[in-house]
């Protein structure tokens, strides 16, 4: 790997190895861009395959969550952190309070919270080495992020059926949703709320039954969910899931849901997607509740204010159709263009004096 040609090329402004063998932490901590913000975004462990595959992951998470923000209007810039090892096996207090430190020498341009094989425990062992973490339980804790997550992308779905329909209202719509957990389940209860015909699925068939059993909805097998006939597909489960075997088999108008990298390939399966005419909401765009519940935790949690924000995916989910339909572009292209747009204004509004000196030492 050419380290600094894929920096520049990507637009990361930093990237730190953490190593502490005592402890065993090697940890890789990705920060792409701070124009809008301290960066956010999660630390995850996984077990990688080799070094290289580790940072490859930080710098394309981290870059990911700089566009989130800036579509979703959070002032918070992108970043991300991969500690390598199983997080079965080989979590301790010392490895995460090691950790805390690393995060804590960063001043707050790097603010972590979970992700996928970190806990709220883990986040309260980094907590004692320094207080640029979010997602730690407890008052003033911004708590389980699903509800939130659930309510924007209920909103913005909300916005694809007016965009395909002419109204925003799911009433009799059929919507296949893929996983059964914690956005899902919120998820759900939104829709058959709004009178849609709701199909749910996971790979675990007690979780599925259980959801079905709660809210009315029918089980599907895993297998069907691309094959089966709706107006609506809803990933909630993985990523990767929109990609050259399921595009043909899709049966849906729609493709918005909860899940991270739906699209195995942004440029090639985004533009599969428009090329059959199926309407996809951008994952980021829609699922950025998760986002805005732990950005306020960094502000002062007001869940209110969440909520409100939460609805405004609706409005920015319009944009983006909006700008991809003036421009005959896939929906993907449009919403990276909104980010950067907005980053780059806010970087130009930031580029004059305001009255703060920031000579060293000042
Ligand atoms: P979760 O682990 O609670 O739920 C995922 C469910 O998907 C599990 O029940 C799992 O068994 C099921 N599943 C896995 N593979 C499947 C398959 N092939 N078919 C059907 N079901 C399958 O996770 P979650 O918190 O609900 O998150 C779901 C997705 O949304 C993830 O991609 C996550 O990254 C993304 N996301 C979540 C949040 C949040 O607030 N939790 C925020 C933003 C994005």
């Amino acid at each position: 790997m050419q380290i600094f040609d894929t920096l520049s090329s990507m637009g990361h402004e930093q990237v730190v190895l953490c190593s502490d063998p005592i402890t065993g932490l090697r940890a890789i901590l990705a920060i792409h861009d701070t124009s809008l913000g301290p960066a956010l975004g999660g630390t995850r462990m996984w077990k990688y395959e080799s070094d290289e595959a580790a940072i490859t992951d930080a710098l394309r998470l981290s870059r990911g969550m700089t566009y989130k923000s800036a579509v979703s209007g959070v002032n918070l810039g992108g970043g991300k952190a991969v500690i390598i090892g199983d997080s079965r096996t080989d979590k301790s207090e010392p490895l995460f309070r090691a950790y805390g430190r690393m995060v804590d020498s960063l001043r707050g341009k790097y603010i972590t919270a979970e992700d996928v094989g970190t806990s709220v425990r883990d986040m309260e062992w980094i907590r004692m080495e320094t207080k640029f973490v979010t997602g730690v339980g407890g008052p003033g804790g911004s708590g389980d992020p699903s509800p939130v997550t659930a309510f924007g992308v209920y909103s913005g779905m909300r916005a694809s059926a007016k965009t395909a329909w002419g109204s925003d209202s799911l009433s009799g719509k059929k919507v296949v949703v893929q996983g059964a957990g914690n956005v899902a389940s919120y998820l759900v209860e939104h829709l058959v709320k709004d009178g849609a015909k709701v199909f749910v699925s996971d790979i675990y068939a007690e979780k599925a039954a259980a959801l079905a059993a709660r809210t009315g909805a029918e089980v599907i097998s895993p297998d069907d969910v691309f094959g089966h006939d709706c107006d609506i597909f809803s990933p909630n489960a993985l990523g990767a899931i929109i990609n050259d075997d399921t595009i043909p088999a899709l049966k849906c108008a729609i493709v918005c849901g909860g899940a991270n990298n739906q699209l195995k390939d942004e440029k090639k399966h985004g533009e599969a997607l428009k090329a059959r005419s199926i309407l996809y909401a951008p994952d980021y765009v829609v699922n950025s509740g998760g986002l805005m519940n732990v950005a306020s935790e960094v502000e002062g949690y007001d869940r209110d204010k969440v909520m409100r924000q939460a609805e405004g995916v609706y409005d920015i989910t319009m944009d983006v159709f909006a700008l991809a339909s003036k421009k005959d572009i896939p929906t993907f292209e449009a919403s990276n263009a909104l980010a950067e747009e907005r980053l780059r204004k806010v970087r130009h509004v930031h580029g004059s004096y305001n009255g703060s000196p920031t000579i060293r030492g000042v």
